[in-house]
């Protein structure tokens, strides 16, 4: 970084852990928060806009995201069933054949770029750890965990170079009990999804530490039992809708809780069945279930670092990462405003005080970070970026549609 200087961002709407600020001074890190602006901060007025932690996916595929939805059936009943009737039919388009010969890590840039740019600065990979993630991917991408695809993936491949997806029980019991354990579980709506619970149970594996991804078939009167185990739910509503026409039972998840904190992410999964990104996500999880903005903006952010074991993330306190994003005023509370927002609203994300995206008013945040922007534009809007992250997007063979770069 070139030199830099702390900025002060005042007349804002601040998330905090505890309720909202009117400012916040950082650098690389949250320097203070409700304090005014000291001499030589360059000063911002953001004029009422809403800072919120940058987002946290908590389940995505990132080197499925640009191939666009893909399915041959209007309703599946389970997963392995959608997986079944799509896998033949890949291996003879042209289209699908090509997507696949990039290489992996400028498929993993385009799933990294997409969550960039709807603000989210942190994301649960599942899939092995590549050692291209490591490289050029522009966002926090979780280190340390344990997953194992699903029951019906267990000997047959799921990963980039075709690894199996894992023997389930033994993955959990390898997975020490600091970090998560992901694993799909109960995703359709048949009789084989719903009894997949029982059988994690019955091999022990429902424990604090454990996150189901989906739950789509797991009953309304299951989540207590769930909740008492200390279990979590990664809920993908945009994916689960369009594979069954319906979703997890989340409003007896979030209220088998019983006033602990509910254990809950929202996840956006990759775009083969998800959701463009999390912000499109989280209208999908309004439209699909009975939740209010706030326990949204919770799954996004401080619920979401919780299942995922990192601390420090989806939270602004003094001292941590400024990993933030910034969006307008376009409700009457931060969470209101959240799930109003779509990725061409978006004003600034950030992590670790480094701006990589954000409006042409927003360059002095640039200037005082020591971070070179350059024009670009997403979904016909202007924006700047790093002009790193800009050389990167254009040397990359794979477009990400709505971005353009000159
Ligand atoms: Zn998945």
């Amino acid at each position: 970084m070139l030199w830099s200087r702390a900025v002060s961002f005042v007349n804002a709407h601040v998330v905090t852990d505890s309720d909202v600020a009117e400012s916040v001074r950082f650098s690389s890190r949250v320097l203070s928060l409700g304090d005014p602006p000291r001499g030589g901060d360059t000063v911002i007025d953001l004029q009422g806009a809403v800072v919120l932690p940058g987002l946290v996916n908590a389940h995505d595929h990132l080197e499925l995201n640009h191939y666009g939805r893909i399915k041959f059936r209007e309703r599946y009943q389970n997963a392995s069933e959608w997986s079944q009737d799509v896998e033949p039919r890949l291996a003879g388009d042209q289209a699908i054949a090509r997507a696949r010969t990039h290489p992996l890590t400028e498929r993993l840039f385009i799933g990294a770029l997409k969550n960039l740019l709807a603000g989210v600065t942190m994301v649960a990979h599942h899939n092995p750890f590549y050692p291209e993630l490591r490289r050029t991917i522009p966002i926090r991408v979780l280190r340390r965990y344990g997953w194992a695809h699903s029951f019906y993936l267990e000997r047959r491949p799921s990963g980039a170079y075709g690894e199996p997806g894992g023997d389930v029980a033994g993955r959990w019991r390898a997975t020490p009990p600091e970090l998560p354990f992901f694993v799909h579980l109960a995703e359709g709506v048949d009789v084989e999804a719903h009894r997949e619970l029982p059988r994690l149970e019955a091999l022990g594996c429902v424990a604090p530490n454990t996150a189901i991804v989906h739950g789509v078939a797991i009953d309304g009167g299951e989540w207590p039992r769930i909740a008492r185990r200390g279990a979590g739910l990664v809920w993908c509503p945009a994916s689960n809708t369009f594979l069954f026409g319906r979703t997890a039972a989340v409003r007896d998840a979030l209220d088998a809780s019983n006033g602990s904190r509910a254990r809950i992410a929202l996840a956006t999964d990759s775009r083969l069945t998800g959701s463009r990104d999390l912000l499109d996500e989280l209208r999908a999880a309004r439209a699909a279930a009975t939740v209010t903005p706030d326990e949204l903006l919770r799954m996004v952010t401080s619920d979401a670092a919780a299942l995922l074991r990192q601390p420090r993330a989806g939270r602004t306190v003094v001292g941590a990462p400024a990993d933030f994003v910034v969006i307008p005023p376009l409700g009457p509370t931060p969470a209101a405003s959240l799930i109003r927002t779509t990725r061409k609203d978006v004003q600034l994300v950030m992590i670790d005080g480094r701006p990589l995206v954000g409006d042409p008013a927003l360059a002095p945040v640039f200037k005082a970070r020591g971070v070179t922007p350059r024009a670009t534009t997403v979904d016909a809007t202007p924006k700047l970026m790093d002009s790193a992250l800009v050389r990167r997007i254009a040397g990359c063979p794979i477009a990400e549609p709505g971005v353009a770069v000159s």
